[in-house]
């Protein structure tokens, strides 16, 4: 059976771009008859806040996608992720990392990877053991992966020259997202992830976190990102093109996911609907792959 995820981190409001990313991966499984499931990923203390995921639920409950089982939040999840660095570490995989932010930015002479992300270069690599409270890597095998994303097609990326080791406990005590984000889709048996174009550059080192765990994989499909009429990148601070900003500007739930839709290549033009009206008409092979440009009149 499908089993499709939304995945928000609560830093900030859902945007136009998160909004789409949740009723892809809703229709995605509703469509499947299969489950989707919630999940705040609020492992990144600092930056997270409780009632940012509250308001974020009330959106997608507002939406109407409704989820099976109850909402996870990665908080709550220590235990798991502990647990899964224990198994790492037995395996041989993991080592401590002393490298700081400026250690990182006066080393890194390779170029940079898409979206800017620059690997770590690896130089804490043979560094023996130190015990758990120290920042800590996992020693990725070399070479490129390769996946069938159901919409862009057959994929090959190398982590090495994304993203390097990616490191999975941080220095500050958190757990980091490339373990969280791949222990819980294992845990919660995700079939399907759905998600910004954003994070298609992760998605080869997150694979092989994945296989170090023995984890299954999940399908993947990577969506393009929702621009301003202007071009730039959506943000999630208040007051940015989310539920509450548009229905203060008179446009109601109805409207949105009918453009929403029509984006999602389900309906000929926007014209107001439900979530529901949408399943009957949702297809991976009419999904546009570019970004899309949120309407003129919402900004
Ligand atoms: N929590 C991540 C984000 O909001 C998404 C993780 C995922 O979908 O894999 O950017």
């Amino acid at each position: 059976m499908l089993v499709g995820r939304f995945a928000p981190s609560p830093t900030g409001i859902l945007h136009l771009g998160n909004l789409r990313t949740a009723l892809a991966s809703w229709l995605s499984a509703r469509a499947a008859g299969g489950r989707w499931l919630i999940r705040m990923e609020d492992v990144d203390g600092p930056r997270c806040r409780r009632d940012w995921g509250e308001g974020q639920l009330r959106d997608l409950a507002a939406l109407g996608l409704d989820s099976d089982g109850p909402v996870v939040w990665q908080s709550e999840r220590g235990p798991a992720y502990r647990e899964a660095l224990e198994r790492l570490h037995t395996g041989g995989g993991l080592y401590p990392c002393r490298c700081t932010r400026k250690d990182l930015q006066l080393l890194a002479s390779a170029p940079h990877g898409e979206d800017g992300l620059r690997p770590y270069p690896g130089r804490c690599r043979s560094r023996a053991w130190e015990g758990f409270d120290r920042a800590l890597r996992i020693r990725l095998p070399e070479g490129p992966v390769g996946w069938a994303d159901r919409l862009l097609g057959v994929q090959t990326d190398d982590p090495a020259a994304l993203t390097g080791d990616p490191l999975l406990f941080r220095r500050d005590g958190c757990f980091a997202y490339h373990l969280a984000v791949v222990v819980d889709d294992g845990a919660q048996g995700v079939t399907e992830v759905v998600r910004g174009a954003d994070l298609r550059s992760v998605t080869a080192t997150q694979i092989r976190v994945q296989e170090a765990l023995g984890l299954p994989r999940p399908a993947h499909a990577h969506l393009g990102l929702v621009v301003a009429p202007d071009g730039r990148r959506l943000g999630k601070r208040a007051g940015a093109l989310g539920l509450d900003a548009l229905a203060a500007r008179g446009i109601p739930a109805l409207d949105i996911l009918g453009w929403l839709g029509w984006s999602l290549g389900c309906l000929e033009r926007p014209e107001p609907c439900r979530a529901g009206d949408l399943i009957g008409e949702f297809d991976w092979a009419r999904v546009p792959r570019d970004e899309v440009r949120a309407p003129e009149t919402w900004a």
